[in-house]
């Protein structure tokens, strides 16, 4: 790890209000200086795009679900075989591995790395397969990485609920995010899988009661939006609202918001949550009320959840909605029960233009974007696998920044399900490269909490990335010049050359230890695991501080 000078790059760092000014960035020990000595390294980053490392707020990267999805589909891994880089530090070993829409785990690193990004968060890991998840970010190289812990459909939490308890709720959550070493809490359909296993078959309302009157999704939201907000938690509560994916679900998406309203809350690939039904049950964009909300509400934020065409992946906990994908895809689909914590399905899909719903389901996400009147808020992800995979994103940002291109691609789609539609209509808008930098870096970095990444600024994480301009958009975005990562330079010349590991991001908030024992007594009566045994141990990373001790 030397000094480094990036020189005469055309920087984007819009945390610190720098849009397009050419200056240099230095580095040293891993962090952003403000100057390294004579004989520091430079790159010469003249008419370069200059940017921090990408942060990636929404992904499945490691953990059950993920290693399911890749043995369900031993047909990716012959079509895209990867193989090792040639990395260039003695004794360091490169590793080979397969690709498609779930790569394995290094093939994933050097992925994420190669189109630029740093930081990355698998949105959806059970409890008690956290162990599984460290072990495989252990062998993701290169970006920092950390995961969302699942409770929405908690059996401990909803009995909380039930009681009134919801200081031990709160306890309760303290104790499984350290036992998890996880980094913030995310709900999947709350209360509605719980209902899917209990042999529930029909969508849920926000007042739909689960087992007990008084445990609802609506209660569910409340309690583990309050436990995330009073623990101090960097991010606020993670929300998959209910009924993805089904027509006319944008009306309980937005009832979910406004019971949120007042507190922070984030709310996930809100395009498959953006659907309003037709006055003869047909599916057309709920765009607009949604982004209009968050516009004017500044405590909620979103990513989109963009769909892209072509093949993916839907691995999600949310187990009804694949048993509804199968049923009218009719492709081969995986179901498990997670224990009493949550549930897992898995469909392998293919978004094709000529279907009219892949159609209104693209057009929703980039009305999302294009309506939204604050990047810092509305951000990019695919739901990788889910939407696409993230090797799309490149080809997403051009579709934002080209409305020529845009337009092109949008009168090749089905346009059956588009009346009504914003983009059909017409939307102008193309996003700046500062826009890009905020709905891919800075925004997410601040959504999390993460106060040392997605900028540029003097103690900064040296995260950098710096692309040569070229007229086609998605091939800047998809082969950056360099990458630097931790201040080591992990891509130079367009080559991947070094892969260091990634830090684990995870808190570590204090418990009541009174919870300890109603809680053993639980896993004695009910887990595989025992008490004891339970949580991960020996994380190599220190925990992440919160943002108030309490
Ligand atoms: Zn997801």
């Amino acid at each position: 790890m030397t000094a480094l000078r990036i020189a005469g790059g055309i920087v984007y760092d819009p945390a610190n209000a720098i849009d397009g000014q050419v200056r240099d960035v230095c580095i040293q020990h891993g962090r952003v200086v403000d100057s390294v000595p004579a004989d520091a390294r430079v790159l010469d980053a003249h008419g370069m795009v200059v940017m921090p490392g990408g942060v990636d707020i929404h992904s499945h990267v490691a953990g059950s679900s993920v290693t399911l999805a890749r043995r369900f589909s031993p047909d990716e891994h012959s079509d895209d075989p990867a193989s090792a880089p040639e990395l260039i530090d003695p004794g360091a070993c490169g590793r080979s591995g397969t690709g498609g829409t779930v790569p394995s785990t290094f093939t994933t690193g050097y992925r994420y790395a190669g189109l630029g990004y740093t930081t990355v968060f698998d949105a959806a890991v059970a409890p008690i397969a956290a162990r599984l998840s460290h072990a495989e970010l252990d062998d993701t190289p290169i970006v920092d990485a950390g995961f969302f812990v699942l409770l929405g459909n908690d059996e401990f939490l909803l009995q909380q609920i039930a009681a009134g308890e919801s200081e031990r709720a709160r306890e309760y959550v303290a104790w499984t995010l350290a036992a998890a070493g996880g980094y913030a809490v995310k709900l999947v359909n709350p209360g509605g899988v719980e209902l899917w296993k209990r042999g529930a078959r029909g969508p849920a309302a926000l007042d739909t009661p689960v087992g007990s009157a008084s445990v609802t999704p609506r209660t569910i939201i409340e309690t583990l939006t309050a436990a995330s907000e009073s623990l101090g938690l960097p991010h606020p509560v993670h929300i998959h609202c209910n009924n993805l994916g089904v027509a006319g679900n944008a009306a309980i998406t937005l009832d979910s918001m406004k019971a949120v309203d007042g507190r922070r809350a984030h709310f996930t690939h809100l395009q498959f949550h953006a659907y309003e039904v037709t006055g003869t049950g047909g599916w057309c964009s709920g765009a607009r009320p949604l982004i209009e909300y968050i516009n004017a509400h500044e405590d909620v934020t979103c990513d989109v959840g963009q769909v892209m065409f072509g093949p993916a992946m839907t691995l999600t906990a949310d187990g009804p909605v694949e048993y509804l994908l199968h049923k009218s895809t009719g492709r081969k689909w995986l179901n498990v029960d997670i224990e009493l914590e949550t549930g897992c399905g898995i469909v392998p899909y293919d978004y094709r233009e000529r279907a009219a719903v892949a159609a209104l389901q693209w057009v929703v996400g980039l009305e999302l974007f294009l309506l939204s009147t604050d990047p810092w808020r509305v951000l990019l992800s695919t739901d990788h696998p889910n939407g696409g995979s993230f090797m799309a994103y490149p080809e997403l940002i051009r579709l934002l920044m080209d409305r020529t291109y845009r337009d092109e691609l949008l009168r090749r789609v089905n346009p059956a399900l588009l009346a009504g539609s914003a983009l059909a209509d017409g939307l102008s808008r193309e996003y700046t490269l500062n826009e890009i930098a905020i709905i891919t870096r800075a925004g997410p970095a601040r959504v999390l909490g993460l106060t040392a990444k997605g900028h540029l600024g003097v103690g900064a994480d040296a995260d950098v990335t710096v692309y040569a301009r070229d007229a086609d958009l998605s091939r800047m975005f998809a082969t950056p010049r360099y990458v630097v990562k931790g201040g080591v330079l992990v891509v130079e010349e367009g080559q991947l050359r070094r892969a260091p590991a990634g830090l684990r991001l995870h808190v570590r908030p204090a418990h009541d230890v009174a919870i300890e024992r109603p809680l053993r007594d639980y896993f004695d009566r009910y887990a595989t695991v025992s008490f004891g045994n339970s949580p991960v141990r020996s994380l190599r990373d220190e925990p992440q501080r919160l943002r108030h001790q309490r």
